[in-house]
């Protein structure tokens, strides 16, 4: 298959078939890879692996041990040296555009920014690797790549979604998704029960997890939820943005998608924005996808995509010192006077630390809240005398940050008032603990 500039393979023309139904069937040969791997074909051994052949993958196939541990995947971004330079740091591909071979074809893989991108490429391999995924596709937000999932599927679609979740997507599933033909019941994510009498057999289409879920930090057995999911032929998608790859691996646990807001964690320095999904197999859901990505315009910027391969390298070990310090600043705030109760998967007293303890390999994550005693204009008032921790949204960068969450959530959110949010960054855990004692005794 050999895609033009105007007809790409990502085109809608009327004859085309609807998409497919049957969401757990093999993709078809056009966008997997046609769309992705030729580029790539003359680097890249067949049938390596016998895993599905993907466009991620592809890219490195030449270069990469099938031995290394995802840390030194990580570190070494992908371990590409450009062929042309040497370089050990890939270049940046800004191109919109590529050049036709003289038959009027496009051997090299590329014909369109809007539907692909090389460097955009190799950040999904990492992150393919990082995952254990046969392929990911890469957004130019979290929430573009959560609403590209859903808009994906086929219509008329029941979705099942937590309660305690990201509260942007909770709005857009329950305000917008409703116009698109998308219909969610929102459950409790931690009961089994509440989960699997949700599901419409024959008309639920994906079953939406977050683990540890935002910001009561609620855990979900996403193994558990799997199964029950699967046995009504349900897809299973994970929001692991808070997890990361370096704690959690939903695919090896039976996920058959992970989503991250990459402009968390995967990026880590609070200058990006971007947003992942990441297949277990590049089955139907993948192709469109990747349509609806291209369709919209919604890929990641190539500039973007080589910032995040630069944080990637270092996700591992700020992932796991983040932890550490949330672990010790959560046993410092627990039983404190002026605190009523600290939210952390880590502490033995969190709703879901058992299923925390099995799920996250490593440590507990960087996130954790805290509810002050005194209630909300006290909460407030903490947050407004801390110094080092900055007021702000957002999470999973190497500077901390706190945020009094159900101002931004407004009415009809889960959150409670007296709660505050904090992202342990990568200062010293003394500094971060004096400032927050502080704040406390003065406000
Ligand atoms: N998922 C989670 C858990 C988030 O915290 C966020 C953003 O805060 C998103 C998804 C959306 O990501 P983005 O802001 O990159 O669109």
């Amino acid at each position: 298959m050999i895609l033009g500039a105007e007809t790409n393979s990502l085109s809608m023309s009327s004859d085309e078939a609807p998409l497919s139904s049957d969401l757990f069937s093999p993709s078809h040969e056009l966008n997997s890879r046609d769309l992705h791997d030729t580029a790539f074909e003359a680097a890249t051994p067949e049938g390596l692996d016998g895993r599905i052949e993907d466009h991620s993958r592809a890219i490195s196939r030449s270069q990469m041990r099938h031995d290394w541990k995802p840390e030194t995947i990580a570190a070494q971004g992908g371990g590409v040296i450009d062929p042309a330079t040497g370089a050990i740091v890939p270049p940046i591909h800004v191109a919109t555009t590529f050049v036709r071979d003289t038959d009027n074809q496009y051997r090299r893989g590329y014909c369109y920014g809007r539907s692909d991108n090389a460097t955009v490429r190799q950040a999904e391999h990492v992150l393919s690797e990082l995952e254990n995924g046969s392929a990911t596709l890469l957004f130019g937000s979290g929430m573009a790549a959560a609403t590209s999932t859903f808009l994906a599927l086929p219509r008329p679609a029941h979705v099942i979604a937590p309660t305690v979740m990201y509260w942007g997507l909770r709005q857009w599933l329950t305000e917008d998704a409703p116009k698109y033909g998308i219909e969610t019941s929102f459950v409790d994510a931690g009961d089994a029960a509440a989960l699997s009498s949700a599901i419409r057999p024959g008309h639920t289409r994906l079953v939406w997890i977050e683990t540890p879920s935002n910001p009561l930090w609620t855990l979900t057995d996403i193994a558990d939820a799997a199964r029950t999911a699967h046995a009504a032929g349900v897809l299973v998608a994970v929001d692991s943005t808070v997890s990361t790859p370096v704690l959690t691996r939903p695919l090896m646990l039976g996920a058959d998608l992970v989503l991250h807001s990459a402009t968390k964690y995967l990026n880590g320095h609070s200058d990006v924005v971007a947003g992942a999904i990441v297949f277990a197999k590049t089955h139907a859901l993948f192709d469109s996808a990747a349509r609806v990505r291209s369709m919209l315009g919604a890929i990641l910027g190539a500039m973007e995509a080589a910032l995040l391969l630069r944080g990637l390298r270092t996700l591992h070990i700020r992932v796991r010192h983040q932890s550490h310090s949330a672990m010790i600043i959560a046993r410092h705030f627990e039983g404190h006077p002026a605190i009523a109760q600290v939210l952390y998967p880590g502490l033995e007293s969190h709703h879901g630390h058992d299923i925390a303890a099995r799920q996250m390999k490593g440590g507990f994550g960087g996130m954790l809240s805290m509810r002050h005693r005194k209630g909300e204009v006290s909460a407030i008032a903490s947050a407004a005398k801390m110094t080092l921790w900055k007021r702000a949204t957002s999470l999973g960068g190497v500077e901390s940050l706190v945020e009094h969450r159900s101002s931004i959530e407004g009415p009809g959110s889960p959150c409670p008032s007296d709660l505050l949010r904090f992202s342990v960054g990568l200062e010293d855990v003394g500094d971060l603990i004096a400032d927050l004692e502080s704040a406390l005794a003065s406000a």
